[in-house]
């Protein structure tokens, strides 16, 4: 007659928790079981062993103290597949899939052909070089960040999905391997979803940016330090006709093509993410690189 509650937990029970919405509660059992969302709702009578009973408890706690749910699960979907996520990078978002298409655009405008040479800077988990190399599986995709944890996870994620990418450590494009008066190491686009929050914003302090890794969030300045840097040492990577794009904050839209614009790139141009918000920005490489 003393038995706690959760010593008898059924599917059913499980998914009564008030606090958590029943979507996530859905995610995190079905996480937990390895099971279907149907077979959930297939089996409510199903009664959780004891070891699977004290790692709800624990799955429950961490969510129900705020942890985020991607990192709850270890896993993040992003365009059409999902990626590992932990602590040591950035939690896929929405906008960087405005980030692909616009990528995407761009090298089918160029006509690249089949095989472009693209740069993936601050790759994080890897998704924007992977979701590029799933479009371009004979490309040659060099990816960087300066973070070796998240090189790891991005390194595990390309295996696991079979994009073929090179991983490169670097601080932006500081440390690539390549001289740069090797022309053949320029590249047909240039993409990146950097650092771009405000160190004073707010938004660190609350929801999921509490426990994502801060320098995968900020540049510990304006904002505008990391996107300057990639602009303006992009130029030199960029083939003739190659292309930048950025993401960047939904306010940034005019300051972003203003460094643009000073650094000599062509048809700058920015597109809107699906909030209407100005979110990706980019142009065609300089004419005066080409010297350099
Ligand atoms: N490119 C990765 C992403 O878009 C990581 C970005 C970052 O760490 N700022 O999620």
């Amino acid at each position: 007659m003393d038995r706690s509650n959760s010593d008898s937990l059924t599917v059913a029970s499980c998914l009564q928790i008030t606090d958590l919405p029943r979507t996530e509660l859905r995610l995190l059992l079905s996480h937990l079981l390895q099971q279907s969302n149907s077979w959930l709702i297939a089996h409510d009578d199903y009664r959780l062993t004891s070891d699977q009973q004290k790692q709800w408890q624990t799955l429950i706690q961490r969510r129900q103290a705020g942890e985020p749910i991607a990192y709850v699960l270890g896993w993040r979907g992003f365009w059409d597949f999902e990626v590992k996520v932990t602590p040591d990078v950035l939690i896929p978002r929405h906008e960087t899939e405005r980030l692909v298409e616009v990528a995407l655009e761009a090298l089918t405008s160029q006509g690249v052909g089949s095989k472009p040479a693209i740069l993936d800077l601050g790759t994080g988990s890897g998704i924007v070089a992977i979701a590029l190399t799933r479009a371009y599986p004979q490309a040659q995709v060099m990816a960087t960040d300066f973070s070796e944890a998240a090189l790891a996870i991005a390194q595990e994620n390309a295996q696991r999905l079979q994009a073929s990418i090179t991983f490169i450590q670097s601080d932006w494009l500081a440390d690539l391997p390549t001289k740069l008066d090797d022309a053949s190491m320029r590249f047909d686009l240039i993409v990146s979803n950097p650092p771009y929050i405000h160190a004073q914003d707010i938004h660190l302090q609350q929801g999921d940016l509490r426990y994502e890794p801060s320098s995968a969030l900020t540049d510990g300045e304006d904002g505008l330090s990391d996107l300057r840097t990639i602009i303006f040492e992009s130029k030199r990577w960029l083939k003739p006709s190659g292309c930048l794009w950025l993401e960047h904050g939904y306010d940034q839209g005019q300051a972003v093509r203003q460094l643009l614009e000073e650094a000599g790139y062509q048809s700058i141009q920015t597109h809107r993410d699906l909030s209407d918000h100005e979110r990706v920005s980019g142009g065609i490489a300089p004419l005066s690189a080409l010297t350099l």
